[in-house]
């Protein structure tokens, strides 16, 4: 299986060499050559999670270095539980906020780091993961690499510009973990990175390693819960619907690649904040990418979504899209009132990007549609100063997140220009 960059300029590369250079050489973004097709009854009699990923993500890996290695991989990459909830007979919820550091990311990010570790095996040389937040990311790379041998963690972030919990998530760690706030925004921060990654001197002195949302390692790994949800909420190979709280769409393109492989996946709804450059291209065909606005659910502010280019590669034209998507913008306001009905009539606490795809899902599906997943992608607990007040009550806080909230912090300051950076690392 070869990976082709989405502009076309580069030249085709193995998963490995994909998952290593993060952004294709040309700038654009990384895509298998072709999907391959599962029969469902391949997966039939699969017990866990882990099973089902390495079964999944093998054919990906045809001819690639770690193709022998995916059963171990998987079975150390998918470790917590990802369960799926009913809220009716219909409705069900996937929680992808059981890892450490209550988000989905942290999927991804695990995934990446054992594949990293399994292809620098024999490499004794130091190297550096480099990575630039607004707030989620970096804490799940944080955990996924904390503690493994050969490899540091350098973490950017704004500083003054993402919550408490988020600050305790990069600076916790210690160890192999070091998180530097930067004075600027998150812009700032990974124009550092770029910077540093085209760095001479440092090159020669560092083996830096990527690790954003773009890296196909962190992207093909999300694929696996929408095969294991698909599969075990369809009856006889009936579709089942996903209402995907999206940002820079990372999350959304796995579920339409787990579509594409033939898992029975019906429409894909993509829903957004107040950013709506999806939902506006989806109604006018025109794709018009906006300045960024803030929200409640921050980790989905994005104006221009990165993965866009690997959705469009899978969809060429609006006609074939509008077939298997939807997408629809909610608003701060409705965020806020969906938290807050959240418990009287589900039982549920919604962190503010799960109210997105509830608000969706309320508003998108109609009694005589079939099963529909909505995808919870953090835990509450993360977003308390949001959620809180909403709900009039405090919001237990989830065992490892609770762990990571009482250790000592560990940050330094950093100026946001390159010869700063290359004091430090
Ligand atoms: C990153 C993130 C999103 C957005 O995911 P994308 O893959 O960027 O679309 C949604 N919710 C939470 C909690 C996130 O951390």
């Amino acid at each position: 299986m070869r990976y082709f960059s989405t502009r076309g300029q580069a030249p085709a590369v193995t998963f490995s060499e994909a998952l290593q250079a993060g952004l294709a050489p040309d700038g654009g973004l990384y895509v298998p050559e072709k999907f391959p097709r599962h029969t469902l009854q391949e997966f039939h009699g699969l017990s866990g999670i882990s099973e089902i990923a390495a079964r999944f993500i093998a054919p990906f890996l045809t001819g690639d270095e770690l193709q022998s290695r995916i059963d171990g991989i998987c079975s150390r990459a998918f470790r917590f539980p990802i369960p799926l909830k009913d809220l009716d007979p219909k409705t069900s919820v996937l929680e992808l906020f059981h890892g450490p550091t209550a988000a989905f990311k942290d999927v991804g990010a695990s995934f990446l780091a054992e594949c990293l570790q399994e292809i620098h095996k024999n490499d004794s040389r130091m190297k550096t993961v480099l990575v630039a937040t607004s707030g989620d990311t970096g804490g799940a790379v944080a955990a996924a690499f904390h503690g493994k041998p050969q490899v540091e963690v350098v973490i950017l972030y704004p500083r003054g510009k993402v919550s408490a919990r988020q600050e305790q998530q990069l600076t916790a760690w210690g160890a192999n973990i070091r998180a530097f706030a930067v004075a600027g925004d998150f812009d700032d921060c990974q124009r550092l990175v770029k910077e540093a990654f085209l760095d001479p001197g440092l090159q020669k002195r560092k083996k830096l390693i990527s690790a954003n949302s773009i890296n196909i390692g962190r992207l093909l790994p999300q694929a696996v819960y929408y095969v294991a949800a698909s599969l075990k909420k369809s009856r006889d190979g009936a579709p089942v619907d996903f209402v995907v709280p999206s940002g820079n769409l990372g999350n959304a393109v796995a579920a339409l690649w787990a579509k594409r492989c033939g898992f029975p996946i019906g429409r894909v709804v993509l829903a957004t904040n107040a950013n709506r450059s999806i939902p506006d291209y989806l109604a006018s065909g025109e794709w018009k990418p906006q300045p960024t606005v803030a929200t409640l659910a921050n980790a989905m502010d994005v104006g221009n979504p990165s993965n866009m280019e690997r959705l469009r590669a899978l969809y060429p034209t609006r006609e074939a899209l509008l077939k298997d998507v939807d997408s629809i913008s909610v608003s701060d306001e409705t965020i806020s009132r969906i938290i807050g009905e959240g418990p009287v009539r589900y039982g549920e606490v919604w962190c503010p990007h799960t109210a997105t795809a509830v608000h969706a899902a309320e508003k998108l599906f109609t009694q005589s549609d079939g099963k529909r997943v909505i995808v919870a992608t953090a835990h509450p607990a993360k977003f308390e100063t949001i959620v809180e007040p909403k709900i009039g009550r405090a919001v237990e806080v989830p065992a490892a997140l609770a762990e990571l909230l009482k250790r000592p912090s560990q940050k330094s300051e950093l100026s946001p220009d390159l010869s700063a950076l290359l004091e430090k690392i």
